[in-house]
């Protein structure tokens, strides 16, 4: 075992959305520069992100007379959080979400011009990059390297150096358990979630029962990093809910999943009944399935969808006993465990509504009424899914850690979903991409100035 010793301006930990955007603006700003990455390769979350941007005031808005403002989204904001979040933090994320595109398009990723409405909300203000979240990592991580940035994988950080009540760099262990002592002008926590932390999940996360992602890196370093360094540590139970998933699956792929979800078929509670209108905003519809008896639902298609898409897991599941099937509604009540006469009357009714046109129970709108006509019919029964979580130390508009007494942890920043203040719930797709992109950026422009 070595210990390594180096010398930088700044210190990203985590190679992820914050920690790869972090590292081209430190490059551009000329600072010398470190990404810890514990995993072999970059990524985190925003791997596997669909690359969705929120931002107002675009030229892409402006091109198809999309009529939006800057203040329009802080308003959404800080009204979707009920005030909770912190103004000055959402101030500075929407007036630089706009620009933000245009860097990243600097930068070298290409932006669809579609612009999409997420959430709930009229104004389409959501931006895609083509190749989703795995294209924009393969740029910043490339931008990153060519503006001189060090990349250390399967390098994770274990510990902060403070000295004199500044945080003054990082120890970090390498793959085979080599220590580096990497001292610099100011480090920044980019660590991600905490989604795979049973512990921390257990005691924070609000819907108790859930699917989680299969993100193995989140794990909450940075928040115990912060907590070491004397942070305040913000509200931990915020996460980000997106619709459903089936418990234990051996396997259903996600884009087969994803193509269940989102064909907006009927889904009933333990009673057999349905309780929303299912075409919902993602985190309404997990959340109304939490606040369903034992949080769990059953999604019901029939063979006209199925028939439709290229599911190439579907056996495998009806074998493993994840997806029920049967030819009538009564029987397929029966193998769910569902009271029968409560769900067949469900079934005829909404199949009723999908003829009409019109959802007389929750004003589901008619393209979302498909009538379930085509046995087998199929059931599948679905948990609320959470993709992460988000929240850490409270940070200021440079994203410099904040004591409890509100003054800044000298030399340490923190930027993504290891922060708190900036989500209550996830007022949209797109937001979580922006936040970590932006605060890293700021990370480096602060250290840039005062380090
Ligand atoms: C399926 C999915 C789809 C999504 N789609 C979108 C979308 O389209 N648009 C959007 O805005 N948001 C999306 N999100 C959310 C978005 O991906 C996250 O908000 C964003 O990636 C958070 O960035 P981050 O830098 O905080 O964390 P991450 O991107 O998760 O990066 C954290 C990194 O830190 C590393 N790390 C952790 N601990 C250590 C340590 N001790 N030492 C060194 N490295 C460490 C991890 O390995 C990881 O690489 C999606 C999330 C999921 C799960």
């Amino acid at each position: 075992m070595t210990l390594r010793k180096m010398e930088t301006d700044v210190v990203f930990i985590g190679g992820g959305s914050a920690g790869l955007s972090g590292a081209v603006r430190a490059g551009e700003l000329g600072l010398k520069t470190v990404v810890l990455e514990k995993l072999g390769s970059c990524g985190g979350d925003a791997m596997i992100a669909a690359g969705f941007w929120i931002a107002a005031e675009t030229r892409f808005q402006k091109e198809k007379g999309i009529e939006d403002s800057k203040d329009a989204l802080y308003r959404y904001f800080m009204d979707y959080s009920s005030y909770k979040c912190q103004p000055d933090l959402i101030r500075v994320l929407v007036d630089r979400a706009a620009a933000n595109i245009e860097w990243l398009e600097k930068q070298g990723l290409v932006m669809n011009k579609d612009v999409q409405i997420h959430g709930p909300t009229t104004v389409p203000r959501v931006h895609q990059n083509d190749g989703m979240g795995a294209q924009y990592i393969k740029v910043m991580k490339e931008r990153a390297e060519a503006l001189g940035a060090e990349i250390l994988l399967k390098t994770g950080a274990k510990a902060l150096l403070i000295e004199n009540n500044r945080v003054v760099g990082v120890l970090a262990e390498a793959d085979g358990g080599d220590q580096l002592e990497i001292r610099g002008k100011g480090v920044v926590l980019c660590t991600g979630g905490f989604g795979r932390n049973k512990d921390m999940v257990s005691e924070h996360v609000p819907l108790k029962k859930h699917v989680m992602v299969r993100a193995g890196w989140a794990n909450g370093d940075g928040i115990r990093l912060a907590r070491e360094a004397g942070a305040q540590i913000g509200d931990l139970n915020v996460c980000i809910a997106y619709k459903a998933e089936t418990p234990g699956t051996t396997g259903l792929s996600m884009r087969s999943f994803f193509i269940i979800l989102f064909s907006n078929y009927p889904v009933v509670n333990k009673f057999g009944e349905r309780f929303m209108d299912e075409s919902i905003w993602y985190v309404y519809f997990a959340h109304a399935l939490y606040n369903q008896p034992d949080s769990t639902g059953y999604i019901i298609i029939d063979e006209a969808l199925r028939k439709g898409n290229p599911f190439t897991d579907f056996e495998k599941e009806i074998g493993a006993g994840t997806i029920k099937k049967a030819d009538t509604f009564k029987d397929l009540a029966l193998k769910a465990g569902l009271p029968p006469d409560n769900f067949v009357a469900a079934m005829e009714r909404y199949n009723r509504y999908a003829q009409a046109g019109k959802d007389q129970e929750f004003g589901k709108s008619a393209d979302n009424l498909a009538p379930l006509q085509t046995a087998p019919f199929y059931a599948i029964e679905i948990w609320p899914l959470v993709l992460n979580t988000v929240g850490g130390p409270l940070i200021d508009a440079n994203a410099r850690v904040l004591r409890p007494d509100g003054t800044p942890v000298a030399g340490l920043y923190a930027a993504g979903n290891n922060t708190s203040g900036l989500y209550d719930g996830y007022p949209s797709t797109g937001t979580g991409l922006q936040i970590s992109s932006i605060f890293g950026q700021l990370a480096a422009e602060h250290i840039k100035e005062n380090g």
